[in-house]
């Protein structure tokens, strides 16, 4: 069958001095996803990325699927290569899609051709191809209008290929190529997602989960091991750091005035998150807050929050609606998962009435009653460190 997978790459192929580097990083992660399947062959050419199975049995299925969860790619399609004739391409044709052929309420050929060497025309060799096909699949019209099925065909330099449409890719860059950034990773439906967003712009991240054991129970920490593993099947192999968040907020809630507790709560976890990032050489921190959504995240909070940073904090979601934040979260399959029903830390001493528009001096004045830099060291200290590989890859 000389089944094989073609992938075209996305914005990388724009990066002129800087592509081979990106593409480098592409096939080294392609490569490292696909090794856990079974045994490929890849390598890439005119700007398309070929994967072949090298042994009988290997998993076709699981190579597609893992191909289009991969940043830096924006197609996807499985094929079938042919010598460059145009009778091997029609025979292909028949044997690949006939199938497909034969199910269609109509059909069309498109052929490109790069190797401009073959003797016909693209045009020529769809007329030929479609012209043969009709005459097998006669209960299949052919409508080079509005056609139900495509037959693409490709002329390339090593092979000729025939598929059917591709597939969306994950999109993005190749993760890796545009550094490393910590990821606050709660239970909820929203940092999964704005941690997938940032990867997708080629960041290799590290998710950071502030953890309060008791008053969080161990299924709600199992939940986010669980985002953060469907996560690694974009991201890669990631390693989610899990720090214990229980004595903080004792302290916290026994020192501060209810209204603070969770703006103090959140700049510890800002703290945390800049040591975490200063010692694995990451160059910013990643949250999923979203403008007016809760109280923490008026304007004025989100700069108390941020007030004790001296690094980028990038909220991709920011702007977006909860509605297109949840299609977004449906679509990458964490959606499921987040809306189990465990608490998260922050629904843990919620205050009734919490500060929408708080003033720094007023935020460093309430934190005077706490020893900052030791709860900060203590809870570096007691930190899990959890190795997130997709399993099902
Ligand atoms: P999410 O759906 O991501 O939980 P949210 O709408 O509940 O977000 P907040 O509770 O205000 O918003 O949290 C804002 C952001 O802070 C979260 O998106 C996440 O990045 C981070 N965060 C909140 N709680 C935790 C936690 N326990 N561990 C790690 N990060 C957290
Ligand atoms: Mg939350």
């Amino acid at each position: 069958m000389n089944d094989l997978l073609l992938l075209k790459q996305g914005e990388i192929v724009l990066k002129g001095l800087n592509r081979r580097i990106f593409e480098q990083r592409l096939l080294g992660n392609l490569r490292r996803r696909l090794s856990r399947i079974g045994k490929f062959k890849v390598y890439s050419a005119q700007s398309t990325i070929y994967v072949e199975p090298e042994e009988a049995g290997a998993d076709m299925d699981a190579a597609f699927e893992a191909a289009q969860k991969l940043f830096g790619v924006v197609k996807v399609v499985r094929a079938a290569a042919c010598e460059k004739d145009k009778d091997a391409i029609l025979a292909k044709a028949v044997e690949y899609l006939g199938e497909d052929l034969a199910a269609a309420k109509s059909f069309k050929v498109e052929t490109r051709r790069s190797d401009k060497s073959f003797p016909m025309t693209s045009i020529e060799l769809s007329q030929y191809v479609g012209g043969e096909l009709s005459e097998r699949f006669p209960q299949t019209p052919v409508d080079v209008h509005d056609p139900d099925f495509i037959v693409h065909i490709e002329i390339r330099d090593l092979a000729a290929y025939v598929h059917a449409a591709p597939v969306q890719g994950a999109g993005g860059m190749p993760v890796g190529c545009n550094g490393t950034a910590v990821t606050l990773l709660s239970g909820g439906i929203d940092s999964p997602v704005s941690s997938w967003m940032i990867a997708r712009r080629g960041v290799h991240l590290i998710p950071v989960h502030f953890f309060s054991f008791p008053y969080t129970s161990q299924q709600a920490k199992e939940k986010v091991v669980e985002l953060g593993r469907l996560l690694s099947a974009y991201c890669g192999k990631m390693t989610l750091e899990v720090v214990p968040f229980t004595h903080i907020q004792e302290e916290i809630r026994d020192k501060c005035p209810e209204e603070y507790f969770t703006l103090v709560m959140r700049r510890f976890m800002m703290r945390i998150a800049r040591r975490i990032a200063l010692d694995s050489g990451a160059g910013a921190i990643v949250t999923g807050e979203n403008l007016g959504q809760v109280a923490s995240q008026t304007m004025e909070a989100m700069a108390v929050t941020q007030a004790v940073l001296d690094l980028p904090v990038l909220q991709p979601l920011v702007g977006m609606d909860k509605e297109d934040i949840i299609s977004l979260a449906r679509k990458i399959g964490t959606f499921e998962t987040s809306i189990l029903p465990y608490e998260d830390c922050c629904t843990v001493f919620t205050p009734k009435h919490p500060r929408t528009r708080p003033k720094l001096s007023e935020v460093e004045a309430v934190e005077r009653t706490l020893d900052v830099e030791a709860l900060v060291e203590e809870a570096l200290g007691g930190v899990e460190r959890i190795a997130l590989n997709d399993e099902s890859l």
